[in-house]
Parts: structure tokens; C-alpha cells; sequence
């Protein structure tokens, strides 16, 4: 059977190139640097940087790379605890298992959604009490909204234990005025194909500590020694990003703000369209924040609605357009059915989240007509109930 392409299909978050990417692209295949380093993986490198304003980037094969070298760079090997948001994609939490060591899972809390405060205090007495500390802390920003930043570094900054931001789903989102991903030791960012930009495939690491973003990029070429011939004294990886990759990299970078403007845009018209449903709860962006708003996600009451999460996703799915239910928290997953878990109160806001929240389509390349298709099929929804 041949697959035809589906035009009328509305994606979740599709790719969308902006035009500028063919020229990065072009200019690697005229100078012949196709791999491995070039111009467009240095200049992406300090445009990025520069974009976060932040001391350095290094670009990657991936956001989990990314992840995995600052797990390495902090240190953290196998008998090591990490704190981890459990509210988020496995990428966040698996490097953790590829150094060995044990992950502990943190609740959320109901207003963003992200890390909560109280359950990461909670997890830092239990910590305390038994005699070992975590050695980092992995914080997401969900959805690209903010964490509440400012309170959790003061909880890690009190017991002295490092921050990685987790900021795959944030580029371009601020707290406070500052970048999403500038926040931690170290920051990291994914290029993967559904995120707000793209490279088809890639990561960032971000850092104020140019050192460590030194020995990153050592350790993301095979950690190989300074010698004529190939040396290794230490275990690495092959994680560095490609010059054509990084071609299409600058290209998106262009358009980011462009981008973030037009995810917002769409999260409003839902807002106007279902904000005054009793039931309906939207993931809330604080004052102090604004989110990328990569996915418009909401929460729905059965009982005050009358309708089901599961009940909208099928309703679009008929109508060809695609939604998704919120993330399964990791300690609701078989892979860490054993790891510790903190919930925010005495009852687990992540459990509420996964049970009615869903995902609505929020690409930027949703014309208008396509965000009509969508909001009259839920408003209908909701009116006939
Ligand atoms: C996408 C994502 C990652 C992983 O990024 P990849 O580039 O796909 O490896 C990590 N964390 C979160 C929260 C993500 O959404």
C-alpha cells in the first residue's frame, strides 16, 4: 500500500522550517564541511548561548544527551541519589539509569504543574535523615511553562546539591525575565522533531561554566586525549551534533520568537473559547512567567464537565486531528515501579494530571481555519452535555 501523505490530518506539534534552514545547509555542502564540526555547529553554538544569555552552549545528537553529560559532569555515578520531577517524558529521568544510579521521583504541584516545593522538601528531610543526600536535581519545565524556579533553588542551594534544568520543552519561555534553561548549573534543550524548533534530531547543553562545557564536548567526541595518535584515559561518547544538522538549527533559530508568538496565540484562542468552563482548568502561567506555551494542556473534571479526557481525544481523533493525554508520571511506570516517590500533600497532583489532562494541538503551523476545526468540534462537546 502506498502511504499518501494526510493534509488533512492536525498534528499535536509537527515540524515547521522556516526557509532560512537551506541556506546554513548549502553553505556546509559548498565548503565540503558535512562532518563532523563546521561553521554552523560553532556559530549555532554562540547564537544559542547568546539567545539565553548564557557563557556557552554545546550542541548534541539530543536533548537525553544533553542530559546524560551533566549527569556526568556533576559527577554522578552508580549508589548516587537524583531528584527528578516525575511529571515528565522518561528522557528526563533515563540517563539517570545509564550512570547507575538510583532516581527519586518528585510530585507536582498543581498551578504549573512542575516540581513542588513541598514534596522536594519532603524528599531532602528523607534524604537528610538516611545519611545521603541527592547528588543533582533534574527540574523540568513541563509543557514549556516555568517551574517555580526561585523556591527551588533555594531548597537545593540550602543542602548545596546542583540544578539540571530540563528545559527540552521551554526554549524560549522565561521566569522572571531570564531565559528558560539559564537557571541551573547546567541547562538543556531538544531539537527533536516535535518541539517548538528543530533540527530533525538534537540537543544543547547550556552553561555558565565554561570548563564544564569544555569537558562536555570532550566527552561528547569520544573523550579522545590530546595525541597524534588515538588516546583515551577516560569513557565517552559520540554525542556532538552535525555541521548540516546545525545548518538547520540556525535557520530555526531565526524564527523562535516568531514561533513562541504563534504557540502563544494559539493557546489564547482555546482560552477564550473554553477558559469560562466550569471544570476546565488550564496550566497556569505565573506572573513572574511567560511560557513558550509549546502545548496548550488542560485539565477536565468528569464530574463537574460531565465529559471525559478520553472522551475529547476520541471525538478529534474522528475528526482526524490528534491529542494526547498528559504525560504517565514515572512512578506510575513499570521501569520505576521501585523508585521513591513524593507526592506534593498528603494526595499526588501529578495522579490528577495524568488521569484527566490532555494535550491539544498547538503547532505553529496551525492556520486559523485548522484551530476553528478544533475548537467547534470541544465546544460542541461541551455544549452537548
Ligand atoms: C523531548 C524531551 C527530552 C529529550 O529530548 P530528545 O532530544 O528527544 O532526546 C527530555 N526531556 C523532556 C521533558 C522532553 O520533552
Amino acid at each position: 500500500m502506498i502511504h499518501v501523505q494526510d493534509n488533512n490530518r492536525i498534528f499535536l506539534s509537527s515540524p515547521h522550517m522556516s526557509g532560512k534552514e537551506q541556506k546554513y545547509i548549502q553553505e556546509a555542502f559548498d565548503t565540503n564541511w558535512i562532518a563532523p564540526l563546521g561553521t554552523n555547529v560553532q556559530c549555532m553554538e554562540k547564537e544559542l548561548a547568546a539567545y539565553n544569555d548564557v557563557e556557552d552552549a554545546a550542541v548534541l545528537s539530543s536533548g537525553t544527551a544533553a542530559i546524560h553529560l551533566a549527569l556526568r559532569l556533576l559527577g554522578v555515578g552508580p549508589g548516587d541519589i537524583v531528584f527528578c520531577s516525575s511529571l515528565t517524558f522518561v528522557a528526563s529521568v533515563n540517563p539517570v539509569l545509564y550512570q547507575g544510579a538510583t532516581p527519586v521521583l518528585i510530585d507536582s504541584e498543581p498551578e504549573t504543574w512542575n516540581m513542588s516545593v513541598a514534596a522536594l522538601k519532603a524528599a531532602f528531610r528523607d534524604a537528610e535523615m538516611k545519611g545521603q543526600l541527592p547528588k543533582a536535581v533534574i527540574i523540568v519545565n513541563l509543557y514549556g511553562q516555568p517551574a517555580k524556579m526561585d523556591e527551588l533553588l533555594e531548597v537545593c542551594n540550602a543542602y548545596n546539591v546542583p540544578v539540571i534544568e530540563d528545559a527540552a520543552e521551554s526554549l524560549g519561555s522565561e521566569y522572571k525575565g531570564r531565559k528558560s534553561g539559564s537557571f541551573g548549573n547546567f541547562g538543556v534543550f531538544s531539537f527533536n522533531g516535535n518541539k517548538i524548533i528543530t533540527t530533525s534530531g538534537g540537543g544543547a547543553l547550556v552553561s555558565n561554566d565554561k570548563p564544564a562545557l569544555k569537558k562536555a564536548r570532550f566527552l561528547a567526541t569520544q573523550a579522545r586525549d590530546q595525541a597524534p595518535h588515538y588516546q583515551h584515559s577516560e569513557l565517552g561518547y559520540n554525542y556532538r551534533m552535525s555541521n548540516i544538522v546545525a545548518g538547520i538549527g540556525r535557520g530555526q533559530l531565526e524564527v523562535l520568537d516568531e514561533r513562541v508568538r504563534a504557540r502563544r496565540e494559539i493557546f489564547h484562542r482555546y482560552y477564550e473559547a473554553f477558559g469560562n468552563i466550569q471544570g476546565i482548568q488550564f496550566q497556569t502561567e505565573l506572573a513572574e512567567s511567560k511560557s513558550n506555551r509549546w502545548l496548550t494542556a488542560l485539565t477536565i473534571d468528569p464530574i463537574q464537565t460531565g465529559v471525559t479526557r478520553d472522551d475529547v481525544i476520541e471525538k478529534l481523533a474522528d475528526a482526524n486531528i490528534e491529542a494526547r493525554p498528559v504525560w504517565k508520571p514515572m512512578h506510575l511506570q513499570p521501569l520505576f515501579e521501585n523508585a521513591a516517590y513524593f507526592p506534593h500533600d498528603d494526595y499526588s497532583v501529578s495522579d490528577n494530571l495524568f488521569a484527566n489532562g490532555i494535550c491539544l494541538p498547538s503547532g505553529s503551523n496551525m492556520n486559523r481555519a485548522d484551530q476553528n476545526r478544533v475548537i467547534s468540534i470541544i465546544k460542541d462537546i461541551f455544549q452537548c452535555n
